[in-house]
């Protein structure tokens, strides 16, 4: 039966599709980081929307928050009319946030996509500053609108596509494995930041001072590679110095994903602009900017859009903020975080295609790779996607959802939901060691 419906996906839908064609099933029922396909065959999930059910699948908090939305007979859609439910919503999102930046701070609803939210980010900052270009890092993922787009590193869903957003430079990423761009030391944690300075600082680099500049703290299409706190301190310190405005993009980070609530809360730093959406919809579709208020110089009208006034999303969003808050599960994203990198470690012992293992809380990423190639002069060896791509269909087979990321698709990503237990962590590693074997 999931091969009916997968011929007429085949036969109907856009041939722009990618990760289904990976995950060959169509589901039917869902329940915490459980699916179920149409015939009857259970998966646990450690896709989970990309990252966007932090509580898993219709999570009874979820859930309650629809039919309390329904039975009270509020508005499910206001444009931008405030409403008591947007209230909450802010209060509960804005609660979430460090003080030091929720204090003097601004929200503008997007939406519905987390595209939305980095395309108002980038208009925002340009207007702020009166400023055209954008900086931004190697192997990020923003989007695939066009501004969002213009943000890619990679060309692949860029090159058919003429005249995206120009003046975007793009800054290697402190990924160890691959691009070792300056990591190790303090010193070596200076570089990032101080090739930005030099190049603004020279006359003939070519460079302008940007409107801003937008980045993942945990690169997470890119291939789940975490920047270093002290690097991205040092990231922090050269943007105020140099008054470009840094917006943070946390759509996959956001709300306990990392271990904290906010991935800039490992740095102890704050952004001035905050690009939120998944897991903040509580499943539904929301997405937000928060940013300083000096930023503020738009404009009444300059920014709007039909679909920002999703109330359903928004009860959603403010039941699932507060159980992340309730039962620590940016905490419990940390230790179940560690319990699952430690038993992907004993795996890798087992193997020589397993060559990096990173990320932070519940966003970890297993780097597969070709030993039987040389190594470069770093002593890095070449990516090995068709085995990765092996992996993931050998962990599929035995009921495990996983997806692939990275340069070359050769990084297998566990994204599973906050609400996961220890022993759901040990099942799932188990059948990836089943997988490896
Ligand atoms: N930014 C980041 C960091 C993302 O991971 C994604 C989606 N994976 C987006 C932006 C774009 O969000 P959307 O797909 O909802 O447009």
């Amino acid at each position: 039966k999931n091969d009916e419906y997968l011929d007429s996906q085949a036969r109907r839908e856009s041939n722009a599709r990618s990760y289904p064609r990976r995950i060959p099933i169509a589901i039917n029922e869902a329940f915490g980081i459980y699916v179920k396909d149409v015939e009857g065959k259970t998966y646990i999930d450690c896709l989970a929307g990309a990252g966007t059910l932090a509580l898993g699948h219709n999570h009874p908090v979820v859930i309650e928050a629809i039919k309390k939305l329904l039975e009270e007979k509020r508005p499910l859609h206001t444009l931008d009319i405030t409403t008591p439910i947007k209230e909450e919503f802010v209060e509960e999102l804005f609660g979430s946030l460090p003080a030091d930046f929720s204090r003097n701070a601004r929200i503008q609803f997007c939406g519905p996509s987390g595209s939305d939210a980095v395309e108002a980010a980038l208009k925002l900052v340009k207007t702020a500053t009166g400023r055209r270009s954008i900086m931004t890092y190697q192997g990020g993922y923003h989007g695939m609108t066009h501004g969002s787009l213009s943000l890619m590193g990679n060309l692949g869903p860029k090159k058919e596509v003429a005249n995206l957003m120009p003046d975007v430079h793009f800054l290697p990423y402190p990924y160890r494995y691959r691009c070792p761009f300056g990591i190790g030391g303090e010193e070596g944690h200076r570089i990032g930041s101080a090739y930005i300075e030099r190049l603004l600082d020279d006359p003939e680099s070519g460079i302008v001072q940007p409107a801003g500049m937008i980045m993942e703290i945990v690169q997470g299409e890119g291939g789940v590679i975490p920047a270093p706190d002290e690097w991205m301190r040092e990231i922090r310190r050269m943007t105020e110095e140099k008054s470009i405005p840094l917006i943070i993009d946390e759509v996959q980070t956001g709300l306990g994903r990392t271990g904290k609530m906010y991935a800039f809360e490992h740095a102890g730093i704050t952004p001035d602009v905050l690009v939120l959406s998944k897991a903040i919809g509580g499943s539904l579709p929301l997405a937000v900017v928060v940013y300083r208020e000096e930023l503020d110089k738009w404009a009444p009208g300059a920014h709007a859009g039909t679909f920002r006034g999703n109330q359903m999303a928004m009860a959603t969003g403010t039941a699932t903020i507060k159980f992340i808050k309730e039962n620590r599960l940016a905490e419990m994203a940390e230790l179940n975080g560690e319990r699952l990198v430690s038993q992907l470690q004993q795996i890798q012992k087992q193997t020589n295609s397993i060559k990096d293992i990173r990320g932070r809380g519940l966003m970890i990423g297993v780097e597969i790779v070709n030993t039987e190639k040389p190594a470069d002069h770093l002593g890095t060896y070449p990516a090995y996607p068709e085995l990765a791509s092996r992996i993931q269909q050998e962990c599929f087979k035995r009921g495990l959802i996983l997806e692939l990321g990275g340069r070359h698709g050769s990084v297998v990503r566990f994204l599973p939901p906050l609400i996961v237990t220890s022993q759901q962590i040990d099942t799932i590693s188990d059948i990836f060691y089943e997988a490896i074997k």
